[in-house]
């Protein structure tokens, strides 16, 4: 098993003294590393690792920078997502960190695909919590005729109805279903990247990394956007996090949802999953510095992780899942509604402009 996430690096990784970001006393400029990502520069393996390594005394400095990116792309606005499990449980594939999978013994609630009223019923509630994406998720390796004919029939009756955005994750997808679901108005496909290329098979046998890159491609081909992100605290090294952020800017996804991971009993990884709030928020600016314009949502695992921190979480992020996760309970969304108010934000519904860049 690799090392877990650990806040400490190598001095080589914290010390930055290139064109950079030192101060006389050797600690990160902060502000000056966000000023040069505002102008155009991509941080390097060394900055993101050295963002991850941010010693505590520097958190705030390192919040309040990448408060400047988010600020900058993002104003104070904040968008919230709905999911709803679809179908839950039985599930082919292998994911340790996966509740839903064959190889979990984890009482979940186990479904086939929720009927047509039912997934109108959660548009509804969608809508009603100020929702500005309404996520339609299944447990698959990818999604059989049946439930791709069951979705593409209820997404356009689900945007007759409401001012929603479609996002769809229906597991791996070749170019004929993502066509099909551009076809139907499915706006966005969630496919996770989840963690690095080279910690990939340590998670999941059943498929490669490559396969799920193939279905990002598959989904930028057909002309919807691409919401893609990972789980940190399963297990792998401060490298791997970089990695997959650089991987994620790389594929230009538009919205990325930083899971923690949260050890769910009778899964291969319920032992793993030990993050401080401190390492949860270092790693939001990771992901805010490495993708300045992008959409990043703070995911699974925010309440148990991030704790008393959750507020600072949104000076990185810009978005959030308002209700429950897949077989995870959230707070209630009038905790999040509060917390957004106290922090003088606002929440961003379907109308509104959102970054330029993002469009
Ligand atoms: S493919 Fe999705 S639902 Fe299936 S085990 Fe992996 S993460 Fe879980």
């Amino acid at each position: 098993m690799n090392e877990p996430l650990t806040p400490s690096l190598p001095t080589s990784c914290c010390s930055v003294d290139s064109a950079t970001n030192a101060t006389p006393d050797g600690s990160t400029n902060w502000k000056d590393l966000a000023a040069r990502v505002l102008t155009g520069h991509a941080i390097t393996k060394e900055e993101g690792l050295a963002i991850l390594g941010c010693p505590d005394e520097e958190l705030l400095d390192l919040m309040s920078a990448a408060f400047k990116i988010r600020h900058h792309h993002f104003g104070k606005h904040v968008q919230l997502y709905f999911l709803m499990n679809a179908k839950s449980g039985l599930c082919p594939e292998d994911c340790g960190y996966c509740s839903q999978s064959k190889i979990s013994d984890a009482e979940i609630p186990k479904y086939n695909l929720l009927n047509k009223q039912k997934l109108l019923d959660g548009a509804r509630v969608a809508a009603e919590r100020q929702s500005k994406t309404y996520c339609i998720v299944i447990s698959a390796r990818g999604p059989s005729d049946r439930e791709m004919r069951a979705v593409t029939e209820i997404v356009p009756q689900i945007k007759e109805k409401y001012d929603l955005k479609i996002c769809a994750c229906l597991g791996l997808l070749n170019d004929e279903q993502a066509a099909q679901l551009k076809a139907c108005g499915v706006d966005r496909v969630n496919h996770n990247l989840n963690t690095s290329e080279e910690f990939y098979q340590t998670i999941c046998s059943t498929h490669t990394y490559q396969d799920r890159v193939a279905t990002l491609d598959a989904v930028r081909e057909a002309g919807m956007e691409m919401c893609s992100g990972g789980i940190v605290g399963m297990g792998e090294k401060p490298e791997d996090v970089v990695n997959m952020a650089f991987e994620l800017r790389d594929l230009g996804v538009h919205s990325i949802p930083v899971n923690f991971l949260n050890p769910i009993e009778g899964t291969p990884l319920s032992e793993e999953g030990k993050l401080t709030p401190r390492q949860c928020l270092k790693t939001l600016a990771l992901f805010r510095f490495a993708n300045p314009d992008r959409e990043i949502r703070i995911a699974g695992g925010r309440e148990i992780h991030l704790r008393s921190l959750q507020p600072l979480g949104m000076y990185a992020a810009n978005s959030l899942f308002v209700g429950d996760y897949l077989t995870t309970k959230g707070q209630p969304p009038e905790a999040d509604y509060e917390m957004l108010e106290d922090l003088g934000f606002t929440v961003q519904r379907m109308e509104e402009t959102v970054s330029p860049s993002m469009k």
